[in-house]
């Protein structure tokens, strides 16, 4: 699955979310810290059998999603993959200017 805004279905992947009748707290934790770790941990649990976390997770990070566990990654997690997401949108950008 290519990591890019124009390929994914940005609003279908929603109505398989394991986690749409959770209380969306669980996600977005205030803090990082204390009780806040138990929180995100159950979170990240949900996560791990979600059939759409990779495509919750390209949400995430294609539209700097800077809060809360989304696609199984907290929020520090994320910002790694961002990171190399945003990495390797250069690289692709660079090779088709000088195409
Ligand atoms: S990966 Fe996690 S946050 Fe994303 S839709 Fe699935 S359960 Fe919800």
């Amino acid at each position: 699955m290519a990591w890019t805004q124009a390929t994914w279905n940005a609003e279908g992947w929603r109505m398989d979310a394991a986690c749409q009748d959770e209380d969306p707290m669980m996600f977005f934790p205030v803090g990082s810290t204390g009780p806040a770790v138990d929180v995100v941990e159950a979170a990240k649990a949900i996560c791990a059998v979600c059939p759409v976390a990779q495509e919750c997770l390209m949400f995430a990070v294609t539209t700097n999603q800077e809060y809360g566990v989304w696609g199984g990654l907290d929020e520090e997690e994320r910002r790694e993959v961002r990171r190399q997401w945003r990495r390797a949108s250069r690289s692709v950008q660079r090779q088709a200017a000088s195409a």
